[in-house]
């Protein structure tokens, strides 16, 4: 009961009783089967920067949920190379908010536990369609971050780009300073290709393979953020998603853990460690 007290008091996370409850069985069985793994895929989206206090825009309590925004078009359509390319105020007045919410947000237990993992295990790998910078933040150093990231800059012109910490101080839209053109976020926006360099990396992760494979806050919506899920089910690799919420893949899963990221993943972190015997190495 202390323990909980003191979770409780660290995280502020509502409903952190019921839910440690309920997907303590399932955890305890996950925590056994990552003892036998030496390749661990991490797949992180909008819930797991969620523990941060950072929105996500989809799912319960997205911003953009079933609405349109103030502009009188869908926030994906803000977010759009077609809206960049004719209105650049309009793709950067919301990413500048995304931005917002995000600025002064530092990662959370869930970036930190896959981080921490890293020297447990021949290769841990993650990849993110945050674009939070979170897990690298947090430690991690074989990201794929496969939206880019927020704080990355680069002239739609010329060579010049640049990374910014936040978008303090920025003029917006801003402007090159070595030629003037229009200045774009290092995100991938709707409709664009998924950068060149990420997917090759993704490709590699993917032919070299894991022993488990976790999805963690995402709806897995996008092809290319299932189909590592579908290809380690159809190798016989384990499967566990962990979202407070059902998702179109969660019948595929081979364990889903029904709770938020920080909780099940330190929950997770806590019971693998206890299971290790003390004269291996741990952090
Ligand atoms: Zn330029």
């Amino acid at each position: 009961m202390v323990q909980r007290t003191e979770k409780h008091k660290r995280y502020h996370y509502e409903n952190t009783l019921p839910e440690r409850e309920q997907f303590s069985d399932d955890t305890e069985r996950v925590a056994r089967l990552l003892r036998t793994c030496r390749s661990v895929l991490f797949i992180t989206g909008a819930g797991i920067s969620a523990d941060s206090g950072l929105p996500t825009y989809r799912g319960a309590g997205g911003i953009y949920d079933g609405s349109t925004t103030e502009d009188g078009i869908p926030i994906e359509s803000a977010l759009s190379v077609d809206t960049f390319r004719k209105r650049p105020g309009v793709t950067w007045k919301y990413i500048a908010r995304i931005e917002a919410a995000s600025r002064g947000r530092t990662p959370n237990r869930a970036h930190e536990v896959i981080a921490a993992m890293e020297p447990l295990f021949d290769r841990v790998c993650v990849l993110t369609q945050n674009v939070d910078g979170f897990h690298a933040a947090a430690g991690s150093t074989n990201v794929i971050p496969i939206h880019g990231n927020l704080h990355d800059l680069r002239c739609t012109s010329c060579s010049y780009r640049t990374s910014v910490p936040d978008y303090a101080g920025l003029e917006l839209p801003p402007t090159c300073p070595s030629c003037g053109a229009m200045i774009r976020p290092g995100v991938v926006l709707f409709g664009e290709q998924l950068a060149a360099s990420e997917v090759e990396r993704l490709v590699h992760e993917l032919e070299l393979g894991f022993d488990i494979v976790f999805s963690v806050g995402t709806t897995s919506v996008f092809p290319y953020i299932a189909q590592p899920v579908l290809q380690a089910k159809s190798r016989g690799v384990p499967t566990v998603e962990i979202n407070p919420e059902e998702t179109v893949l969660t019948g595929v899963f081979d364990v889903h853990i029904a709770g938020r990221a920080a909780n099940v993943l330190d929950d997770l972190w806590r019971r693998y460690r206890a299971g290790h015997r003390p004269d291996t190495k741990g952090s």
